[in-house]
């Protein structure tokens, strides 16, 4: 049986893409700036969407969300022509009279599926680049993130072009009813077990898939940090969205002689940013719903909590530490995508690298030090998405640098230009000369007189 969104969301994207539309880059620049101007004029609704969505306040959402995603906008507005140009390469002295190079072309109908947890960024983000590159898009945001996916559905066809992209709400039923089209791209942002559903869903039509997936993002910090500004950075990285980032610090490793200043100087910082009562304060954000909320509460049952621990009716989870949890506990063995965190004590840095290298690859590591030879150390003997030193998620903010997974933690990457490129087939070129046609290569080959 045939998927019921073929007829009304994939032919007619597929016929718009067949028709040459988005070839033209002033065509993708109009839908890149219609789609600036849809955040612009909406900020407003868009606030208020992810304020009913997360509890999410004003200045996290221009930070992680549209301020995120009109910086990208506006990066890739202004290198569009640049990546999209012909990329020149050598040609072999063999091969000469000729040319050859490397042409970025469109993919086709692309399907982007989103995230709950920054359900504007993670959806606009991916669709950015996959238009700037000349596709066509379904978008399929979180059903979890109800008010923002709503939103979506109902701005993007009032702004853009709607043979560049449609919108589908839904869940489970209706992704698993997307996924049996042949999508020229697939680009998912989720979790691990969607992803494998995903990827065998895409390998019954060949189709190259992007996988953003999460995991446990450990924290390396060494005694002879500063201790404030570690701690602030910290405390920002994990408590921002509630600790809800696929990105933030999963678990903190500690050198034995930072363990008590470090904890106190976090204590301190977690009262300055949010008072003696986080779950009160407006500017820390809820817990996505009741079944998230449930899992985490679970997570503390059997640990040693040496501060927060609290929830609140309204589904606000506080700041919450954790001394030393047992490794094999669900705590220190599922990805906890929420407000706690697990501080574990090791003698030294090799201890950190073993603790980590038992696990699965992280989406992203991060290590507080001055030790030169440690950090280098730490980069060269573990493997991740990405690693930032002395700070956290900001990495992000950094256009030049791929943001991706590595084993269970996904495939391929995006931002700026490795955006531009996933979502672009890089076609080889080569131009060759009539020229001196050399004889060497056709047959008969025994008329040859060649050394072998
Ligand atoms: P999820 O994987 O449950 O859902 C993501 C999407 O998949 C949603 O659009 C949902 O509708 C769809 N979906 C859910 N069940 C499905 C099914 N059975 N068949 C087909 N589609 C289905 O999302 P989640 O697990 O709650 O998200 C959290 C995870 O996402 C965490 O692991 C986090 O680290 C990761 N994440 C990664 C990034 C990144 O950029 N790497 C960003 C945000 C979140």
């Amino acid at each position: 049986m045939q998927s019921s969104f073929n007829d009304d969301i994939y032919l007619p994207l597929q016929q718009a893409f067949q028709s040459g539309l988005s070839r033209d880059l002033n065509w993708r620049k109009t839908q890149l700036k219609q789609l600036q101007k849809l955040v612009t004029d909406n900020q407003k609704a868009i606030n208020q969407a992810l304020f009913n969505d997360l509890g999410k306040p004003v200045h996290e959402n221009w930070l992680t969300e549209s301020g995120f995603v009109l910086t990208d906008i506006k990066h890739t507005l202004r290198s569009l022509k640049k990546w999209s140009k012909p990329r020149a390469v050598s040609t072999p002295l063999v091969l000469q009279p000729g040319s050859s190079y490397i042409l970025p072309e469109p993919k086709g109908v692309v399907l982007v599926i989103g995230a709950w947890n920054y359900p504007l960024q993670l959806c606009l983000s991916p669709v950015i680049a996959a238009l700037a590159a000349g596709n066509m898009v379904v978008l399929k945001p979180s059903e979890l993130a109800s008010h923002t996916s709503a939103l979506l559905a109902e701005l993007l066809p009032k702004y853009l072009d709607n043979h560049a992209i449609k919108v589908v709400e839904g869940a489970a039923e209706q992704t698993s009813e997307l996924l049996e089209l042949p999508f020229d791209h697939i680009f998912y942002t989720g979790g691990e077990r969607v992803g494998k559903i995903v990827m065998k869903a895409a390998a019954e039509h060949l189709t190259p898939v992007t996988l953003e997936l999460g995991g446990k993002s450990p924290c390396i910090i060494s005694s002879d940090c500063d201790m404030t500004t570690t701690a602030k950075r910290i405390v920002w990285n994990k408590w921002v969205n509630a600790g809800q980032t696929c990105v933030a610090p999963d678990y903190l490793l500690v050198e034995e002689a930072a363990t008590e200043p470090l904890i106190d100087a976090i204590k301190t910082q977690l009262k300055a940013f949010y008072g003696d009562a986080a779950i009160d304060n407006k500017d820390y954000c809820r817990i996505i719903n009741q079944t998230h909320l449930n899992r985490l509460t679970q997570y503390l049952t059997g640990q040693t909590v040496i501060y927060g621990g609290d929830v609140n009716e309204a589904g606000y989870m506080s700041p919450t530490l954790v001394l030393n949890p047992p490794e094999e506990s669900p705590l220190m063995q599922e990805e906890i995508f929420g407000p706690i965190l697990p501080i574990i004590i090791v003698s030294n840095t090799q201890q950190a690298i073993d603790f980590i290298n038992r696990r699965p690859k992280p989406l992203a590591l991060y290590m507080y030090s001055n030790n030169k030879g440690d950090v280098k150390k730490v980069i060269t003997h573990t493997s991740s998405g990405s690693v930032c030193i002395n700070d956290g998620m900001v990495f992000m903010a950094n256009h030049h640098l791929p943001f991706g997974g590595v084993g269970t933690s996904g495939m391929g990457n995006y931002h700026g230009q490795y955006g531009f490129d996933t979502f672009s087939h890089l076609k080889s070129v080569m131009h060759r000369s009539f020229k001196f046609d050399v004889a060497l290569r056709y047959a008969p080959y025994s008329k040859l007189k060649l050394w072998l």
